[in-house]
């Protein structure tokens, strides 16, 4: 199957060069023309390889590969930009990014890195989801905090899963209810209270809580808690 490749670039000129190009090498692209555009498709789909632009209209390049890294995806990245100095390159691998590469530059080269990273994604299989010490394997269901290990039932984990994708976020009921129990919040069930006791009593053994109740709205991951790459 042709490798899906996600072009997030606002310069036009560029993006429909790398669009042509990587299509006739026989990859399937899409392109995203806003950082905005560009953090939902890559919270949405699967994709074999991202290209990302520095400088995005809406959200930054940086900005959404650290949220991409937090939220646990392994996808490799390239990132594409005009800065070539030594402590902006490095900022771009901190955040994630596993290559880098300087505007201008030639097709060539960029596609010779593509091929690469393409290749490289398909030794990647291990799924792993880790934010500041807790640690879950998605296709096991293991979980650890602390590299100790935690019993839960199958609802705490895809409950656990849903925060660890939304690390600092605010998690409303609704949007938990929709997501890990696939039904609409009615406004009085405890259900989701009670497995948040649960999960943290399993959690807290191992150190602080780390989710926060928001009164009258939901609930937060620990918003200081910081996603590993
Ligand atoms: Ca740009």
């Amino acid at each position: 199957m042709a490798s899906r490749v996600l072009l997030i670039e606002d310069e036009a000129a560029i993006a429909d060069f790398l669009v042509r190009g990587l299509r006739e090498e026989g990859f399937t692209v899409e392109h995203c023309a806003h950082g905005t555009d560009g953090d939902h498709r890559l919270q949405t789909e699967t994709w074999d390889v991202v290209l990302l632009d520095w400088w995005l209209p809406g959200t930054d390049g940086l900005t959404l590969l650290h949220r991409f890294r937090t939220a646990g995806h392994m996808t490799p990245v390239l990132f594409l930009t005009a800065r070539d100095s030594i402590s902006d390159r490095v900022r771009g691998l901190d955040a994630g990014a596993d290559d880098y590469l300087c505007k201008p530059f030639a097709f060539e080269e960029l596609l010779a890195r593509v091929r690469s990273l393409a290749r490289r994604r398909d030794g990647r299989t291990s799924p792993l989801l880790t934010v500041g010490d807790v640690q879950a394997n998605l296709s096991t269901h293991r979980v650890e905090r602390a590299g100790q290990r935690l019993e839960l039932t199958a609802k705490e984990h895809a409950l656990l899963v849903f925060f660890l994708r939304h690390p600092g976020e605010l998690l409303t009921r609704t949007r938990i209810y929709e997501h890990v129990w696939d039904e609409r919040y009615d406004g009085v069930s405890n259900t989701l209270e009670v497995h948040i006791v649960e999960l943290r009593r399993k959690l807290e053994v191992h150190g602080p809580r780390l989710i926060q109740t928001v009164r009258g709205r939901g609930y937060i991951w620990d918003a200081d808690t910081k996603g590993t790459p």
